[in-house]
């Protein structure tokens, strides 16, 4: 992605770094714990685990409760308070194609649609079309 922005872009952007105000986009209760973003995790073979997310836009962190073989996608991931799944119906990672989960982040004063591949080891994400229209996230090969 291209960072030096034309005069006409007013588009604001999201810088790495940012702490990400997570919250479910279900129960609206707040997603982050003790300074990570924490979700419950469903192996392909049912096993439930946690599952912790940096909130820092940008700074990549994966860490989960059970062994999870890097590359395997997670079968579900759950929000911890209402236990409604957070997988994304019809939609899928940019980059390898996963399933992703949609978070709501509350950012320049207004909650985005937060997209995050459901892959372990992939570490894409992005925003919804609309909010792309006016913010746009800086850009980094890892979260
Ligand atoms: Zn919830
Ligand atoms: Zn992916």
């Amino acid at each position: 992605m291209n960072l030096n922005i034309s005069k006409e872009d007013k588009r604001k952007i999201i810088t790495s770094g940012t702490y990400l105000h997570s919250f479910c986009p279900f129960c609206k209760v707040c997603l982050i714990e003790k300074d990570e973003l924490r979700f419950i995790i469903i192996e392909n073979d049912d096993q439930e685990g946690t599952l912790s997310l940096s909130p820092y836009l940008n700074v990549f962190l994966h860490e989960t409760s059970i062994q999870i073989p890097k590359g395997s996608e997670a079968k579900d991931i759950i929000c911890p308070h209402c236990k409604k799944s957070l997988v994304v119906q019809g939609d899928s990672c940019h980059e390898c194609g996963s399933r992703t989960i949609m978070i709501d982040v509350e950012a320049v004063s207004r909650m985005i649609d937060f997209y995050i591949c459901a892959r372990k080891g992939c570490s894409w994400h992005g925003i919804s079309h609309e909010d792309l229209d006016d913010m746009m996230l800086d850009d980094s090969l890892e979260w």
